[in-house]
């Protein structure tokens, strides 16, 4: 090569070296993250990782010293000034709005918008009470319809785009023994997604559902009764409820927080910057076939 034309390359591999070694931008730097039922389970593990991707985070959840707990042990992994929260009961329209005034007075607004609060509690249908029909209702239809209601009005006067992530459920699709009161309301919040989204395409705004299965491991959904429920409605003992899941799945794979993580960190992200309205299964391929 001609003297000056290896010097280039040679000064060009030095430079790209250089580049390579420099620390990354964080995918969600600068981004403002809400995450509903951020005590729990899977809404810790979403908001660990938006926080490791450099988003702020604003967990809310109605179980006060939870969440107090949640925002210490996540303030450790990055920093007290990038996460907050405020105690509210979703399904109060008035508790709904100190949300998103709050995430405006802190951070300055919302631009990503995690809907993850959420119960178990059904029965077979003859024993389902209009009290718990109406509980699934009012938390897992009402509270997501308010929580987005906020959002979407925020995410259009910022004029920055925007993405929702519902976290609903597999039982949104498919039925499940002695469980209509939450499938019926998983899948009316499934919907929901789907319709804002078609809303929200015109400002920018994405709207992605993802479905969970059984995440046993770390959420308190699993802590109290619906464990026994399960257990009865697929004649098993409540000991054996993980292991059942893992058997039934496609993979034998259990699911954890970290992977409902992952697959709502991607749907936030600007990589899933084409898709809006979809849903994603997380369940190590239960939804899709009879396996036993
Ligand atoms: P979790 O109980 O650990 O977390 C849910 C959180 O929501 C709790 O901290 C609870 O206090 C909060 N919450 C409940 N009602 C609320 C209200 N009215 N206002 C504000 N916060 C409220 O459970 P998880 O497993 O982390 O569940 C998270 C989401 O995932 C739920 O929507 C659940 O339906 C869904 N899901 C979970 C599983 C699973 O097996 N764990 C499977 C499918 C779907």
């Amino acid at each position: 090569l001609p003297e000056q034309e290896a010097f280039d390359i040679e000064y060009w591999l030095l430079e790209e070296a250089k580049l390579q070694r420099m620390p990354k931008p964080k995918s969600l730097a600068g981004r403002i993250a809400l995450v509903t039922g951020g005590a729990g389970g899977i809404g810790q593990a979403v908001a660990k990782q938006l926080l490791q991707e450099g988003a702020c985070v604003l967990l809310t959840d109605i179980d006060a010293e939870a969440l107090a707990e949640a925002q210490g042990a996540l303030a450790k992994v990055a920093g007290k000034d990038n996460v907050a929260s405020v105690v509210a009961n979703i399904t109060s329209e008035e508790a709904v709005d100190e949300i998103l005034k709050a995430s405006a007075l802190q951070f300055g607004g919302v631009d990503l918008l995690i809907s993850n609060a959420g119960i178990a509690s059904s029965a077979p249908l003859e024993d389902t009470t209009l009290e718990v029909w109406n509980r699934n209702q009012d938390i897992l239809v009402k509270g997501y319809f308010l929580v987005s209601r906020a959002a979407f009005r925020i995410m259009k006067q910022q004029k920055l785009g925007g993405a929702m992530v519902f976290v609903a459920s597999k039982n949104g699709l498919v039925a499940s023994a002695g469980a209509s009161a939450y499938c019926t309301a998983k899948a009316a919040e499934i919907h929901l997604a789907r319709c804002i989204a078609l809303e929200g395409a015109a400002h920018g705004i994405r709207v992605n559902v993802v479905n969970p299965d059984a995440v046993i491991r770390g959420s308190r959904i699993w802590d109290g009764k619906w464990k026994e429920e399960r257990a009865q409605s697929n004649k098993i003992g409540a000991d054996d409820v993980e292991e059942f899941y893992r058997q039934r799945s496609m993979l034998k794979l259990s699911v954890l927080p970290e992977d409902i993580a992952e697959a709502v960190y991607f749907l936030a992200s600007d990589k899933a910057g084409k898709s809006t309205g979809n849903i994603l299964n997380v369940d190590a391929g239960n939804a899709g076939a009879f396996t036993r």
